[in-house]
């Protein structure tokens, strides 16, 4: 659970994931990805805990 960025499309295995929707709620940054290579749909839930991390995409993506 330590990475959450680099995810991996489960059905592929691509990390060509797009996010398409993202949306702070209560605790947590909800993030809805699209897999550009096969098109599956992936859910994220980031939650901070404690001492935020560097800001480290490394993917390109970037926050709405
Ligand atoms: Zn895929």
């Amino acid at each position: 659970m330590s990475e959450q960025v680099g995810i991996l499309c489960p059905r592929c295995g691509c990390r060509h994931l797009e996010v398409n929707y993202g949306r702070h709620r209560q605790g947590y940054y909800f993030r809805k990805r699209v897999c550009r290579n096969c098109g599956k749909e992936v859910r994220t839930k980031e939650v901070a805990m404690g001492v935020a991390p560097a800001c480290n995409t490394g993917t390109g993506i970037r926050e709405l």
